[in-house]
């Protein structure tokens, strides 16, 4: 797998893009203080909310059962999936048991972790995106690069050209009004002529068995209402445990997310409509692994908000492709190694450790603690490159002692005034690709202290 590294100097080689995506995420980022800022007792919803997912990961069992029962009793039937596979085999078999051939689905990233859309169009089924940033990327046949904002990475004139392509739109016309009615006539058809429906789910509410699903567009409701049969699907973290308990999320969420007070739609899927069929399908998906790891679990607490993206200055900057995860971003980087270290022990270090995530993240992860103790697991793996291993010893021997201390620094001093600029700024320093170093000192710190204040 290429870099993260790798991938981002392609996203920045388009300088404007990139600066694009960098501002319109901070935007979003904005909204979201002002609307966090509007309520008083913001930090105190933050405690709650994280407690109550705390309570219900170290109760999960008894809460993911007594979920069963109550959804059980009010009509639905309840699979369980331990894997991806699990999770696409049921999910195919409940579609040819009833001879669906045209599905819509709202927005989940579970699906996207398991790659159920080509599981699904691979028998010849077809599977509709109705989330409309979803539909755009699934025309690209790109995968999302923001969980919340999937298309963020594209501007408007690209979906103009997307659309003229896939939808008939008039050649260069980007007005958003345009673009959006023509959606959704294409989508009004697609919910019309749907056999099945499948939603994600953001709150499995243990209380009452109801799976509840925040759209801002109603694509979940439109698809669920229309189609004789509705599938819900959600990985064993969403679960929470009294209806009481879930105003303490919605009124998170999409302040988080996006700035808005509250998601313009918050369904609560209880029982199937007189003759239809509803399904939830829980998933684990090595999440009880990840639930056993002391040093990690806390993660599975995300409600998929999206906030630690928009205010990571690496994010904004490099792209969620640049991740190369289903989840990019601050917690993309923790859930990534817990599930694939190998493949993904690059992405904690993409990090600045500024600890913006944490301070915006809704139910309080410490997400930048986090990213800093999968370096330390990754280094004692020795899973770091040679160099970095290299660099790290040479600058611990350095601070571990005094005298080297000093003398490296007037090294360096020297160095960097009177060494060729090539022997600094070339293809071994990384670090100076896109940097200026500032006018160097004639002296350090610590020498004008001892001379001034002795
Ligand atoms: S880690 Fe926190 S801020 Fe990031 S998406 Fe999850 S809930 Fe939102």
């Amino acid at each position: 797998m290429m870099p993260h590294a790798k991938k981002a100097k392609v996203f920045l080689s388009d300088n404007q893009h990139a600066d694009w995506q960098d501002g319109a995420l901070w935007a979003v980022r904005q909204k979201r203080d002002i609307a966090a800022q509007s309520v008083p007792e913001w930090e105190q919803l933050r405690e709650q909310a994280s407690q109550i997912k705390e309570h219900t990961l170290s109760n999960l069992d008894n809460y993911l059962l007594q979920f069963e029962k109550n959804a059980i009793k009010n009509g639905v039937q309840v699979h369980w999936a331990s894997d991806a596979e699990e999770f696409n085999d049921i999910i195919l078999g409940l579609a040819l048991q009833n001879k669906v051939s045209k599905i819509v689905k709202s927005k989940s990233m579970l699906t996207e972790e398991c790659g159920l859309n080509p599981h699904l169009e691979n028998v010849g089924i077809e599977v509709v995106d109705t989330d409309l940033g979803e539909r755009i990327i699934q025309f690209r046949n790109e995968p999302p690069s923001h969980i919340v904002l999937p298309a963020i990475h594209l501007k408007r004139e690209e979906v103009s050209e997307t659309f003229h392509k896939k939808l008939q739109t008039e050649k260069g016309n980007s007005d958003p009004q345009y673009l959006t009615a023509a959606a959704r006539v294409h989508l009004r058809q697609k919910f019309l002529g749907a056999d099945m429906a499948i939603t994600g789910v953001n709150f499995a509410i243990a209380e009452n068995g109801a799976a509840v699903v925040c759209t801002n567009e109603g694509n979940a409701d439109m698809g669920v209402h229309a189609a004789p049969i509705h599938v819900h699907c959600m990985g064993i973290e969403k679960m929470i445990t009294r209806v009481e308990d879930l105003g303490v999320f919605t009124r998170l969420l999409a302040r988080s997310a996006t700035g808005q007070p509250i998601t313009t739609y918050t369904s609560h899927y209880v029982k199937p409509r007189k003759g239809a069929q509803m399904h939830i399908v829980i998933v684990d998906n090595g999440r009880s692994k990840h639930l056993e790891d002391a040093n990690h679990r806390s993660s599975l607490k995300c409600i998929r908000c999206g906030a630690c993206m928009n205010t990571c200055p690496v994010y904004r900057r490099s792209g969620g492709h640049s991740y190369g995860s289903v989840i990019p971003g601050p917690i993309g980087s923790i859930l990534g190694p817990v599930h694939q270290i190998k493949q993904k022990k690059d992405l904690p270090f993409a990090s600045s450790l500024c600890g913006s995530c944490s301070d915006v993240c809704p139910v309080k992860i410490d997400i930048h603690q986090q990213l800093y103790q999968w370096r330390q697991e990754i280094s004692e793996k020795k899973l770091v490159s040679r160099s970095k291993s290299f660099a790290m010893l040479v600058a611990g021997s350095i601070l571990a002692s005094n005298s080297m201390y000093n003398f490296s620094g007037k090294m360096a001093r020297w160095a960097i005034k009177n060494m060729p600029r090539k022997l600094i700024y070339n293809k071994l320093n990384v670090w100076g690709e896109g940097r200026e170093l500032p006018d160097i000192p004639r002296q350090s710190f610590k020498e004008w202290y001892m001379k001034n204040y002795k």
